[in-house]
């Protein structure tokens, strides 16, 4: 008589009983330990920060290179930030016997728009399989003004871990825009600033690591909404801004700082044209971020703006280079997708011409893509090549204000 060979019922007084090479499982069992395994499983995905592998510094970086074109400074940088606040990490999970403790490296980019700031905090977050979100701190301001509070960074923060509040306290905030919560003019204000120094002083409650109330759902604070505790000890924040103006406080400060004998020399060795080589803390204060927020974010280093080659690589280069994903796209229809070396420098061209910088690159690429793409799927075409006249031509038909829209 067949039973199963782990609870002992009878094939009769089953639904399924399935063979094995030396015994029987009944489909409860099977139900059964189908729980177990994925309870298991959950258990052991809770986050287990020695269970990351860290990667060194010079692996960080070559990940990084292949999602991110240029900006060497800013991804060496970022490499020993992120490999430094693992270990950390790792510190703090176990209990060493001397007192060091190895403080926080919150990062600030500073950088053009479309630089690759955001790109470069994403790529990391995608190494490091943490839970990652963007926040814009255009966005928020003082407890009880219109507005998103403070901790509803957090709750984003939370929503992308599922709620696994172990996960959030180690993940990756990017907040976009910090500039913008500059305090407005070199005089604390007479008045209040709502969206500026307030927000600051609330910002670095977050980045210096306390207990914070988070709303789970965010939004407005709801009398009998559960407060989820979130430590933010160990969060990594990556803050960027493009700083407009901050060229001008830079090269003041260089001017002032070179009055001497040796003032010629040194000045002769300043890149003028690139002044945010060489930012400084200070730089941030006269921009009117607060000496606290500054202190809480000790790595400062900048990007570049985006020149010609760089344009260039960055159309073809990355893993997910725009050119890559059309060619993929048509691939999977059976099509076989070519340029004319001759168009990628075209849209690099109009890219410049039109002060779009990379994110121009897929604008451009899309208003030139778009017909094509509406006729190819119906057509049996086996190979499309797109020439610089075609490409010429679906520019020159545009609107170049709905380019700058995109
Ligand atoms: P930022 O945050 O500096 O405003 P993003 O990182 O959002 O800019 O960049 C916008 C887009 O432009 C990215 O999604 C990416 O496609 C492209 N891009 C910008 N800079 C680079 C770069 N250095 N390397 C590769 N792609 C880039």
């Amino acid at each position: 008589m067949d039973k199963c060979s782990f609870c002992g019922r009878e094939k009769k007084d089953t639904n399924l009983l399935i063979a094995g090479m030396s015994g029987h499982i009944c489909d409860r069992c099977i139900e059964q330990a189908h729980g177990i395994v994925t309870e298991e499983l959950q258990k052991k995905g809770d986050f287990d920060v020695n269970e990351i592998e860290l990667l060194k510094p010079v692996e960080i970086k070559d990940f990084l290179d292949q999602y991110v074109i240029g900006q060497e400074d800013a991804k060496r940088y970022l490499s020993v930030a992120v490999y430094n606040h693992y270990k950390r990490l790792k510190q703090t999970s176990k209990k060493d016997d001397d007192d060091i403790e190895i403080e926080k490296s919150n990062i600030v980019l500073v950088g053009e728009t479309g630089t690759g700031k955001t790109l470069l905090a994403r790529t990391i977050a995608k190494m490091l399989h943490v839970p990652f979100t963007i926040v814009d701190a255009t966005v928020l301001t003082e407890a009880g003004y219109v507005g998103e509070d403070i901790e509803s960074i957090l709750t984003r923060l939370l929503q992308v871990a599922d709620y696994n509040v172990e996960a959030a306290e180690k993940g990756i905030v990017f907040i976009d825009e910090i500039d913008k919560i500059a305090r407005k003019g070199d005089n604390p204000s007479i008045t209040r600033d709502v969206s500026g120094e307030g927000v600051q002083q609330g910002l670095l409650k977050l980045l210096e690591g306390s207990i914070i109330n988070v709303p789970p759902q965010g939004g407005r604070k709801h009398p009998d909404q559960k407060m989820i505790p979130v430590n933010t000890k160990n969060i990594l924040f990556i803050c960027g801004g493009a700083f407009d103006g901050i060229q001008r406080k830079i090269g003041q400060r260089l001017n002032t700082q070179v009055v001497g004998y040796s003032a010629s020399k040194e000045k002769d060795q300043i890149d003028a044209d690139n002044l945010l080589q060489y930012i400084a803390p200070q730089d941030l204060k006269s921009f009117g971020l607060i000496p606290e927020i500054i202190g809480r974010l000790p790595v400062l280093t900048y990007l570049n703006p985006l020149k010609k080659e760089a344009l260039q690589r960055i159309l073809t280069e990355p893993k997910n280079a725009i050119i890559k994903q059309y060619e993929k796209l048509f691939k999977m229809d059976g099509v076989k997708l070519s340029f004319e070396k001759k168009v990628f420098d075209y849209i690099v061209d109009k890219a410049l011409e039109f002060k779009l910088g990379a994110r121009g690159l897929r604008s451009i690429c899309e208003a030139i893509m778009i017909d094509v793409m509406f006729d190819m799927p119906s057509q049996d075409k086996k190979e499309i090549k797109i020439t610089l006249a075609l490409a010429k031509e679906k520019i020159e038909k545009i609107n170049v204000q709905r380019l700058k829209a995109a």
